[in-house]
């Protein structure tokens, strides 16, 4: 993932030894997800064992529902040792650093390995104004961070931590009778979200929105469209994200493509399976809805994997990065590039995973020569928490993320001998 333009100060050493590297030997690396010693290789013996308890731990779905909240409260109500425990486990494993500085190890040693990082401020819903605007500018810091650091091309972008939820809701319905106050609110998250998309353009750095729960996201998808008609004229600086687990997001890519050829833009395309599904579901039946979830999980690969083609097909007019931790999804993408003799490091296709997780594809995708970039959370324990429990519980429950990630670690851990 390269950055549109602007200055590069760090790491141009490092970039020119990636480069060399790339340009003589990727045409015959092959991918080996399977290779946990080359995955684990910066883990100490120590790390490996600390990082196979606590997704031990995970694995358990009725503990982490125990612990999920207890955990919460208790950072919360800054409850001595709990900040320390959170830091030494669950923390250290998925979080960049407490600050952008703190986040700068993590980001050096990622890209000594080819891989970028994609800067993710860890702030969950916010309720006021105050609370908006600092988000705003730590993601502005974030992008000027970013604009001076090769190793950093992408920000995050969660509309949900600059505006009211109920606001968001809100401009969904279409026949909601707005108060004045609605309304200069609403103009206030535009100009927020204007401002982030501003600065990046003009440093070059790009911008992913994150995509969110069903009743809000036509509203981020109006305000995030917005932003590609104004920024993504020459390249793409801005990126909507879709979920593929919603049954009506197929459609929606190819729509989206076609009115951004139709006006004369770019689309940028962050493809994901999606993280609410049972929050979804939870709600539709108690509000008597249909619920926008696909019937079956293989109905969700069915998507994803056909929104990949089509991505790949309009390659050129279209960026999108494969976000995702599915073997056989990110495979397919490396495939297909291979199939149609493009460049693995094209600009406009791309991998990203989370930091702490799947390590196998992201350092076996970056060593063949593909763009693959680490989401990087950042930021205070006591901010970063609820994005944690979060994590946990999603990944204890809907997804098969730490099953996987403990067998790779428990190989290693047999490979070595511990
Ligand atoms: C870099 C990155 C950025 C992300 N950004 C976002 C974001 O902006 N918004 C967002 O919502 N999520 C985001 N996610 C999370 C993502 O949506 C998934 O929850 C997570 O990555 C697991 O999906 P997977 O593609 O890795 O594959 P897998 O682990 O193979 O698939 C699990 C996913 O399949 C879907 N699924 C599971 N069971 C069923 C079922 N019975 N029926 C239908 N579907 C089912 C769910 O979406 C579940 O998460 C992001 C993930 C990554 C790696």
């Amino acid at each position: 993932m390269k950055k549109a333009n602007g200055p590069v100060k760090d790491f141009s050493h490092i970039k020119a030894v990636i480069e060399d590297h790339i340009a003589s030997t990727t045409s015959d690396l092959k991918l080996d997800f399977d290779n946990t010693e080359k995955t684990f290789s910066h883990l100490s013996d120590g790390e490996l064992k600390r990082s196979a308890r606590l997704f031990s731990l995970m694995n358990k779905a009725w503990l982490t529902n125990i612990l999920s909240p207890l955990g919460m409260i208790s950072v919360k109500y800054g409850l001595p040792g709990a900040e320390w425990i959170m830091k030494k486990t669950i923390y250290s494993q998925f979080v960049g650093g407490t600050s952008l500085l703190a986040a700068e190890p993590a980001i050096r040693e990622l890209y000594r390995r080819r891989v970028s990082s994609v800067l993710d401020y860890g702030a969950e819903a916010k309720n006021e104004e105050e609370d908006f605007n600092f988000v705003m500018k730590e993601i502005m810091k974030g992008v000027e961070f970013a604009a001076r650091n090769e190793a950093v091309p992408v920000v995050v972008a969660k509309i949900s931590s600059m505006a009211r939820n109920k606001l968001l809701e809100a401009f969904q319905q279409e026949d909601y009778d707005y108060t004045p106050e609605m309304r200069t609110e609403y103009t206030s998250l535009q100009k927020r979200l204007n401002a982030i998309c501003n600065l990046a353009a003009k440093l070059g750095v790009k911008i992913f929105f994150d995509a969110e729960e069903s009743w809000i996201q036509d509203t981020l998808d109006k305000l995030v469209t917005k932003l590609m008609e104004r920024y993504n004229k020459e390249k793409v600086i801005v990126y909507n994200t879709f979920q593929l687990y919603r049954h009506d997001r197929l459609d929606y890519l190819i729509n989206s493509h076609e009115k951004a050829r139709r006006e004369g833009y770019l689309l940028g395309a962050k493809l994901v399976r999606g993280a609410y599904m049972n929050k979804e579901r939870e709600r539709a039946a108690e509000l008597g809805y249909s619920s926008p979830i696909q019937p079956n999980i293989e109905a969700t690969h069915k998507d994803f994997n056909t929104a990949i083609r089509y991505c790949l097909d309009h390659y050129e007019e279209l960026a999108s990065c494969n976000a995702s931790h599915n073997r056989e999804s990110v495979e397919l993408q490396a495939r297909l590039i291979e199939e149609r003799g493009l460049p693995r490091n094209h600009d406009h296709l791309n991998f990203c995973q989370l930091y702490g997780m799947s390590d196998n594809l992201t350092f076996n995708l970056a060593e063949a020569g593909y763009n693959v970039a680490k989401y990087l959370v950042y930021g205070p324990v006591t901010e970063v928490t609820p994005y944690l429990i979060r994590r946990a519980q999603e990944n204890s429950s809907v997804t098969g993320d730490v099953g996987r990630e403990l067998g790779m670690i428990r190989k290693e851990l047999k490979r070595r001998g511990l």
